[in-house]
């Protein structure tokens, strides 16, 4: 790497001007973990001063019998396989009962696997199911992998999907399943399911309705580095035009149990490497989220200092990430998000989906 192109990137970085992607593999390239902390401190505190937000959720994963067959899963079961599980509507109806009682849920996470039976009125109906239960929840639902797979198995277009599931009541979209955005990377990891296109399709036409989604990057497979770079440029630019991501969320790949289980977990140096360069790069996305289940929370916690704004939540059950290896717990409680927020000098903020705060009618545990 030229020794010029890495003093102008680092002078960029330092001042938070907009980096381009040379200078973004100048910067990964220099691995100065401690200076790009320190930028990416500078940038979070900007868009958030001193406060770190987490919300009270719950995963609810209906199914994991898919057809995709993606080589990068370990969720995945096929249909008569042992450990194949549907939930049906009695088992959504126990688990909202439950979710009746959580004071201050404000959110409902659903992703699933794509069926091969279920026909998109399950999914429609779920919707419905949740929204009548908890009014007041915001129901933030399906990847856009799964909408593309409820496109083509109804015939409807993406926005008339989309626009069904928003009438029913589907607040926002996860934004999963991107993994990296590159045809090359997903031919290898996921060639059946959604592509680049699609995948980008997609979040622009829930951004054009007013859904508001997440970003997401999974690194640390078989992608290039200038690829997982270019990742982040290319969702840069996606909310350049529509400016309706709300947080970036990056998750290391968990080889166990995946058709890729020959390939390392990457370390937490690359972690934390990652989450400050996509602080700087995402100069236009307002919130970086610490997935602290998948990094594992004293990770996530570390995070905090390298440019994450957010914890993510109590999330309750959780298993597509598990199913993986990762052995973080199934669950936290909001008093412990609290402190460990605390612990790191920050301001912790409850939150709704949307980043408003919420009343938490309690003292913050100090
Ligand atoms: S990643 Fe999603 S689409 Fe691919 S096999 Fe797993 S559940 Fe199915």
């Amino acid at each position: 790497m030229i020794k010029e192109l890495i003093l102008q990137a680092r002078e960029k970085a330092n001042a938070g001007l907009r980096l381009n992607l040379q200078e973004a593999l100048a910067l990964y390239e220099d691995n100065d973990l401690l200076f790009l902390a320190d930028c990416a401190r500078r940038m979070k505190e900007k868009k958030s001063g001193r406060q770190v937000f987490y919300n009270v959720n719950k995963h609810i994963n209906l199914t994991n019998i898919c057809t995709s067959g993606c080589p990068l899963c370990a969720f995945q079961k096929k249909e008569g396989e042992p450990g194949g599980f549907v939930l049906e509507e009695t088992d959504i109806a126990k688990i909202l009962e439950e979710a009746k009682v959580t004071r201050n849920l404000g959110e409902i996470h659903i992703v699933s696997a794509l069926h091969p039976d279920k026909p998109f009125e399950y999914y429609l109906n779920v919707v419905k199911q949740v929204r009548q239960a908890l009014p007041q929840v915001d129901i933030k639902a399906f990847t856009p992998v799964e909408i593309v797979h409820f496109s083509q198995m109804t015939g409807k277009s993406i926005k008339e999907v989309l626009e069904i599931l928003q009438k029913a009541g589907l607040s926002s979209l996860p934004g999963g399943g991107a993994e990296i955005l590159s045809d090359r990377v997903r031919e290898i990891i996921c060639p059946k399911k959604a592509t680049t296109v699609q995948w980008i399709e997609t979040i622009k036409t829930a951004h054009k309705l007013g859904i508001r989604t997440n970003c997401t990057m999974m690194y640390g497979h078989i992608e290039t580095i200038e690829e997982r770079l270019q990742h982040l440029f290319t969702l840069r630019d996606i909310q350049d035009e529509t400016g309706g991501f709300q947080a970036f969320v990056s998750f290391p790949f968990h080889p166990a149990n995946t058709g890729l289980d020959y390939l390392k977990r990457v370390g937490s140096w690359e972690d934390m490497k990652m989450m400050a360069l996509s602080r700087l790069i995402l100069d236009n996305v307002d919130h970086i989220k610490a997935f602290w289940i998948m990094l594992t929370m004293p990770i996530a916690q570390l995070a905090l200092g390298f440019g994450a704004d957010d914890l993510d939540g109590t999330i309750g059950e959780e298993k597509i990430i598990h199913a993986a290896g990762a052995n973080t717990g199934r669950g936290i409680t909001r008093s412990k998000l609290r402190q460990l927020i605390t612990e790191a000098g920050f301001e912790p903020v409850e939150r709704d989906t949307f980043y408003h705060p919420v009343e938490t009618g309690e003292e913050a545990v100090k």
